[in-house]
């Protein structure tokens, strides 16, 4: 009987996959007597026999078995191989598209998770990979660009570190349009309300205009002076290399901390707020006011028209 050795959820080449039409079982070893190996299906627990001269012999399965269909099996484990790649140092990106293009070739992609959906359990082995970092102490291969040498770290405490090269400033200073804007879902670990800031810069690119990173910031509360610490550490360095500030504006949600603080980076009427935020500050007001079925119904517009106030 054909069969093949596969990987296991924790990606040892531990299960054996035998086809049974257009199905796969899946066994698991039990027991290795004298080269022979002893399994059971993962489905039904029945038995089967894998001897030491590679014959298999298996026991039939239960009624109830419901055993993967081929392409579903051999899908999983194109995730699981692209999962041992990342856990080899190749990026996730990479990794899922040798396996995307590998299950195109077995006619298997549909069954493929899109990138989305494993991205976070695959940065999450590639994390494993990285330098361990705490605020205060960023490893060095994260304090400068590895081929150039640029330096990336700004400054940091034990409170924040602020990532920005000389480059990414003199963007950030002359840019028509900057906006910043804080990420709780990805932020460090040992802080409870620690985030990940970001700055914007609209600059005019090849292919016409594009945003561009020109400052991260990894803080560890939401408090004004957090904020205003990022604000200086821009500032001194603008000063150390002679950069004067003109960018035309910059939006940010309406935390009240967080404005104020934008308002130091140069004068305090740059600062404006930003219709996404607006928009979603009304509809969570709609929702909490349990007008949401007026909202979706469109019968009483007012709500709907309320976000575009700021537009006239
Ligand atoms: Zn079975």
């Amino acid at each position: 009987m054909d069969y093949k050795l596969v990987l296991n959820e924790r990606l040892e080449e531990k299960l054996i996959h035998v086809p049974v039409g257009d199905h796969v079982a899946e066994y698991c070893p039990d027991t290795v007597k004298n080269g022979t190996k002893y399994l059971f299906c993962n489905q039904c627990n029945a038995t089967a026999v894998l001897y030491g001269d590679g014959d298999l012999w298996a026991s039939p399965h239960l009624d109830t078995c419901q055993l993967k269909i081929k392409e579903k099996a051999e899908a999983d484990q194109a995730e699981r191989r692209a999962k041992l790649l990342v856990s080899k140092g190749v990026k996730s990106q990479d990794a899922y598209d040798i396996h995307y293009a590998e299950c195109v070739k077995n006619g298997c992609e549909v069954y493929y998770k899109a990138f989305f959906q494993m991205r976070k359990q695959l940065s999450r082995i590639y994390g494993k990979k990285l330098a361990d970092s705490t605020l205060g102490q960023t490893a060095a291969e994260y304090c400068f660009f590895p081929n150039t040498n640029v330096r990336w770290l700004l400054k940091e405490t034990r409170e924040f570190a602020i990532f920005a090269t000389d480059n990414m400033l003199r963007t950030m200073a002359s840019a028509s349009v900057l906006v910043v804007d804080g990420t709780f879902s990805i932020r460090p670990a040992e802080v409870e309300k620690g985030q990940i800031l970001t700055i914007h810069a609209l600059v005019a690119g090849e292919n016409g205009e594009e945003w561009v990173p020109v400052a991260m910031a990894v803080l560890s509360s939401h408090e004004q002076v957090q904020y205003e610490a990022v604000v200086n550490a821009i500032k001194e360095k603008w000063q150390e290399l002679g950069i004067e500030p003109t960018f035309g504006r910059i939006h940010c949600d309406y935390e009240q901390g967080l404005m104020n603080a934008m308002k130091l980076l140069d004068t305090a009427d740059k600062v404006y707020g930003c219709h996404f935020h607006s928009s979603q500050a009304i509809y969570r007001a709609v929702v909490d006011c349990k007008l949401f079925r007026h909202y979706m119904d469109g019968k009483r517009r007012g709500h709907r028209h309320l976000s575009a106030i700021v537009l006239l």
